[in-house]
C-alpha cells in the first residue's frame, strides 16, 4: 500500500519518525507543501524563506537515494492545504497519510483539518512526536497542570528521561524505483548570509559533530561570551528540522557517558537548553494564546508601551533595528543579526530587555522584527525569549531586573573584541573605553560616525518601572 509522508519542519530523512514508518508499511510517497503568503503571514523573513527552500532541495537529493519521489504543491495559504493534499493522496491511491506533529496555533488548526478530510474520504492518518524528546504535555506539575517555571520542569523532565525511547532512527532502506516522479523544484532564492548555514542534513551532523567532539565539555564556561564560539550555532537547522533533538541529546549523553543531570558540566547545561527548547513547545501548546499575540501574564496586557505613532519612539525603534543606539554591546549584536541572521543568546536576552524596558517599545515590535531577520526563527522561542525579556511571560524575569548595557559588556565581552568585530568604528578603543565610548567634546558635528547613546539610563529605569507599577494601580 502507498505511504504519503507529509514533510514540514522536519526536512531530513535520518531519525525521522513519519518517514519511518512509512517505509515499514509500504511504498512511501513524500510530498511539501509550499505556502509563501502563510509564511508572509507568519513574519519570515527572506534568509528564513530561502534556508527551508535550500534544505528542501537537500531534502530531494537525499530522498532521490532512497528512490522517494517528492511531490510539490505550490499554494498560497494553509487554508488551501486540506484539499490539495486530499487531492494528490487521491490521484496516486494512497492509503496512508503520515506526518510529525507541529505546536503553533495555525499549524494545529491545519493538520486538524488535513486530519478530517483524509479520515472522511477513508485514507487513514498517523502523527507522530518528532520536535519534543518528550511527548507533548505529558509533563504535568502536582496538580495536573502545564508547567509555567522552567526549573520544575526541567527536573521533571530528567526525572522522565530514563523511560523514554530516545535512540535516534536511521535511515529507512532504499526502495525499489516506482514509476511516480519527483516534482522540480522552484527557483531557489538567494540571500548574501545564505552561506553561512549549508542547508541539509549532512552539513548540520556535521556541525553537531565539531560541536561535540570539540566545544561542548567547555560549553558552560563559554557559552556567555559572544566573541567566543562557545555555542552550537545550531538552532536554524533544529528550527527547519534537518537535525533532530534526539541526535543532540545522543552525542550529548555520548560525550558526558550518560551524565546530563548537572546543569555545571558542559553537555549538562548544553541539555537544559535544549529543554527550554521543549519547555517553549509545550508552553505553546498548553496557551493557545501565546501563538495569537496575547502575553503570557494578562496583567501585562496592560502595559503602557511609547506610541509608535510618535516620531521620537520611531527614531528610538530605527537606532536599535540598525545597531545605532549609542550603546556599543546593543549596537553590535543588532550588527550581527542583520549581517549574519543570527544572535549569541546573550545578547538575545540584551536587546530584547534594551527595546522593551529601556526603549519601552512592545515586545511584540521586537519580536516581529527578530523573526523577519532571524534564520531560526521560531514562534515558540522567539516569543518565550521575547516574553521572558519583557517580564510579561511565564517564570520572567522581575520587571525591576534590568541588564546594564555597560556592565552586560564589560562582563561578557571584557576585551571588546566582539564590539571591535560588529563596530569597526570603535575599534581604535581600549578594552576599557570601548564599553561606553568617552563624550568627545571635539566631535560634537559627527566626525567620529558612532552615534551618542539614544537614552539616558537613569530616566529609562525610572520610566519602565512607573510602567509596571501602573499596573498594580489600575483596574
Ligand atoms: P546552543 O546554546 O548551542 O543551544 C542548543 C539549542 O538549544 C539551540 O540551538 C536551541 O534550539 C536550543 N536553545 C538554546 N537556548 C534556548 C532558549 N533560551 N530557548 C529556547 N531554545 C533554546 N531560539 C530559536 O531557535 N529561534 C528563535 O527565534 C529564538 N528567538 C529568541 C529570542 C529571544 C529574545 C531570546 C532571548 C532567545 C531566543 N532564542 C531563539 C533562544 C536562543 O537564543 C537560541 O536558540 C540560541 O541562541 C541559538 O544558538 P545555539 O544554537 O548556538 O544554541
Amino acid at each position: 500500500a502507498r505511504q504519503l509522508v507529509w514533510f514540514r519542519s522536519d526536512l531530513r530523512t535520518l531519525d525521522h519518525p513519519a518517514l519511518y514508518q512509512a517505509r515499514q508499511q509500504g511504498e512511501v510517497l513524500a510530498a511539501f507543501v509550499i505556502t509563501p503568503a502563510q509564511w508572509q503571514q507568519h513574519g519570515w523573513g527572506a534568509l528564513k524563506t530561502a534556508f527551508v527552500l535550500h534544505n528542501l532541495a537537500a531534502l530531494q537529493q537525499q530522498l532521490q537515494t532512497l528512490n522517494i519521489p517528492l511531490k510539490i504543491l505550490q499554494l498560497q495559504t494553509f487554508a488551501e492545504t486540506p484539499a490539495a493534499l486530499l487531492q494528490l493522496a487521491q490521484q496516486h491511491q494512497v492509503s496512508n497519510l503520515l506526518f510529525n506533529d507541529e505546536y503553533e496555533w495555525n499549524e494545529q488548526q491545519r493538520d486538524q483539518q488535513v486530519e478530517q478530510v483524509f479520515l472522511s474520504s477513508g485514507i487513514a492518518v498517523q502523527r507522530f512526536t518528532d520536535q519534543l524528546l518528550l511527548p507533548p504535555g505529558s509533563l504535568l506539575t502536582g496538580k495536573g497542570e502545564a508547567y509555567s517555571v522552567f526549573t520544575p520542569f526541567w527536573r521533571r523532565w530528567l526525572q522522565a528521561l530514563p523511560t523514554a525511547k530516545l535512540h535516534p532512527l536511521p535511515e529507512p532502506q532504499p526502495q525499489h524505483p516506482g514509476q511516480l516522479t519527483t516534482d522540480p523544484l522552484p527557483v531557489l532564492p538567494q540571500h548574501p548570509a545564505l552561506h553561512l548555514w549549508p542547508a541539509g542534513q549532512a552539513a548540520a551532523l556535521q556541525r553537531l559533530q565539531d560541536f561535540s567532539g570539540q566545544r561542548l565539555m567547555a560549553y558552560q564556561q563559554q557559552r556567555d561570551f559572544p566573541a567566543l564560539d562557545g555555542t552550537s550555532s545550531l538552532s536554524p537547522w533544529l528550527a527547519v528540522g534537518a537535525l533532530s533533538v534526539r541526535q543532540c541529546l545522543a552525542a550529548a549523553l555520548h560525550v558526558s557517558h550518560g551524565q546530563i543531570s548537572d546543569k555545571n558540566t558542559g553537555p549538562g547545561c548544553w541539555v537544559s537548553e535544549l529543554v527550554w527548547r521543549e519547555f517553549y513547545r509545550n508552553l505553546l501548546l498548553a496557551f493557545p494564546r501565546l501563538s495569537r499575540g496575547r502575553t503570557f501574564k494578562p496583567e501585562t496586557e496592560r502595559l503602557p508601551w511609547r506610541s509608535l505613532n510618535n516620531s521620537k519612539v520611531q527614531r528610538d525603534l530605527q537606532a536599535w533595528q540598525s545597531g545605532q543606539t549609542g550603546f556599543p554591546l546593543v549596537d553590535a549584536a543588532m550588527r550581527q543579526l542583520l549581517a549574519t541572521g543570527w544572535m549569541h543568546n546573550r545578547l538575545r536576552m540584551l536587546t530584547a530587555m534594551f527595546l522593551s524596558k529601556h526603549l519601552l517599545i512592545d515586545w511584540r515590535v521586537g519580536e516581529a522584527f527578530f523573526m523577519q531577520h532571524l534564520v531560526d526563527g521560531d514562534l515558540a522561542s522567539n516569543n518565550g525569549g521575547w516574553q521572558w525579556a519583557a517580564s510579561t511571560g511565564t517564570d520572567a524575569v522581575p520587571y525591576f531586573r534590568l541588564f546594564n548595557p555597560y556592565s552586560q559588556s564589560q562582563k561578557f565581552d571584557p576585551q571588546g573584541d566582539f564590539i571591535r568585530n560588529w563596530l569597526p568604528e570603535l575599534a581604535h578603543l581600549d578594552h576599557k573605553a570601548i564599553h561606553q565610548p568617552p563624550v568627545d567634546k571635539m566631535d560634537l558635528f559627527g566626525s567620529s560616525n558612532y552615534p551618542q547613546p539614544i537614552v539616558d539610563l537613569k530616566m529609562a529605569r525610572d520610566r519602565v518601572m512607573a510602567a509596571f507599577e501602573s499596573l498594580r494601580s489600575s483596574p
